[in-house]
């Protein structure tokens, strides 16, 4: 099968350029698994919020919640997102994290503001306060609240509906380079090829450049961990906010009539279906009874997902300079899905040799910011 661009991985990375690119581009997207969103995409917290990451990970958020607030007509028949609110809170020792934060927020999201301890637990009762506790918060009534499912659906639909393909159980083994142009094999035998092949690998991400004979960029996948727990009997959670520690030691939110909380662990991993292990979970249900009144009795459900990072941790969007046509769309962390918009449109800018969008130009993100070459150069 021949196209313009193969994207091999049908994660948020893979699926957003694909439907950036379609009606431009004959697009393939290649994904190992039997379901689009199997790792990391499907595991998300699904929340966008601007305590997160770097300077240009709060702009690649910034330049995406249009996208969110608003999706092309027909993208979704469910919304996409809904308006949500976050809370950031500090114990004494976290207070200058918390200030520091609001100062790095307060660009993107002028309106959020400092709450006492009444405040807070007007919006999350069961939050432990006072002396040695939580005692200020940073409050932001605009964060999103995102479906993952009706994301990744809503952009395989716009791929498949401009005449793309987005093709599962298609594990690609092998991958070639011959007079410009890229040929990968999965390992059913079946062959794509394209002048542009898009490394959208997630955690797989440096060891797909190795069989494609790429260097890697120094990629690390990390291991988080979330485990879903009861709200007290009789508690209505569904309108509680997403609760984050200043120094992102613990955050909690309402997921399905119970509450996901995660421990906010960052453990080396390889690229595999990750599973949560022992100490995290209990570790979770530890920090859930630590910053709230909330008992563990019982841990419903777990899981695990990796967040992969580029060493500057900031997602990585390029051709490589050295491999013509091989183009690098990884490394989005913990902020794939909330800036998966606007990096699919940064990376489309660059493959379909358009102007660059002016929205990142305006915030200060220009091509070279997200390049793989600044990972090679050191
Ligand atoms: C616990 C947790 C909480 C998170 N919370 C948030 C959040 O609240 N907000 C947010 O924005 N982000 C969050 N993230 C981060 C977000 O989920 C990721 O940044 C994003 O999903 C990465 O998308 P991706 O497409 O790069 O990777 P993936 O979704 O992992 O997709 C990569 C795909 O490539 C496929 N693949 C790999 N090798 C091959 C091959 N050889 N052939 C074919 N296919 C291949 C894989 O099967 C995989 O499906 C969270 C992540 C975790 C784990």
């Amino acid at each position: 099968m021949e196209s313009d661009v193969l994207i091999v991985g049908g994660g948020v990375a893979g699926l957003s350029l694909g439907a950036a690119l379609s009606g431009h581009r004959r697009v393939a997207v290649l994904e190992a698994e039997e379901a689009i969103g199997h790792h990391s995409s499907g595991r998300s917290a699904t929340f966008s919020h601007f305590g997160i990451g770097n300077e240009i990970v709060r702009s690649l958020t910034a330049a995406s919640r249009a996208f969110f607030q608003q999706p092309p007509n027909g993208f979704s028949e469910t919304p996409i997102a809904r308006t949500a609110t976050a809370l950031f809170v500090a114990t004494d020792e976290m207070l200058p994290t918390l200030d520091k934060l609001a100062e790095v927020m307060k660009p993107h999201a002028p309106h959020i503001r400092r709450v006492g301890a009444e405040e807070m637990l007007a919006l999350f009762p069961p939050l432990r306060t006072g002396t040695g506790k939580v005692i200020a918060g940073l409050v932001d009534t605009e964060g999103l609240r995102l479906d993952a499912n009706a994301l990744l659906q809503g952009y395989a639909r716009k791929i498949r509906f401009s005449g793309g393909e987005v093709l599962t159980g298609a594990r690609i083994a092998a991958v070639r380079a011959e007079g410009g142009l890229w040929t990968a094999v999965a390992e059913s035998g079946e062959r794509y090829a394209a002048p542009i092949l898009v490394n959208a690998a997630g955690a797989w991400a440096d060891g797909f450049a190795r069989t494609a004979g790429v260097a890697p960029l120094g990629l690390r996948p990390l291991r988080r961990t979330i485990i879903i727990v009861d709200p007290p009997d009789g508690a209505d959670s569904s309108g509680w906010p997403f609760v984050k520690t200043a120094v992102d030691d613990f955050y909690i939110l309402p997921e399905g009539g119970r509450l996901a909380a995660s421990p906010v662990d960052e453990v080396p991993d390889d690229p595999c279906d990750a599973q949560p292990e022992e100490y995290d979970i209990a570790l979770a249900a530890w920090k859930v009874e630590e910053y709230t009144t909330l008992a563990v009795p019982r841990v419903q459900h777990r899981w695990a997902g990796l967040r992969t990072f580029a060493s500057d941790r900031t997602p990585v969007a390029g051709f490589d300079p050295a491999a013509p046509g091989f183009f690098w769309l990884a490394g989005q962390g913990g902020f794939g899905l909330q800036t998966a918009p606007a990096m699919a449109e940064a990376a489309a800018s660059l493959i379909l040799s358009t102007d660059w969008p002016e929205q990142l130009a305006a915030l200060g993100i220009s091509p070279h910011v997200l390049g793989p070459e600044r990972l090679i150069h050191g």
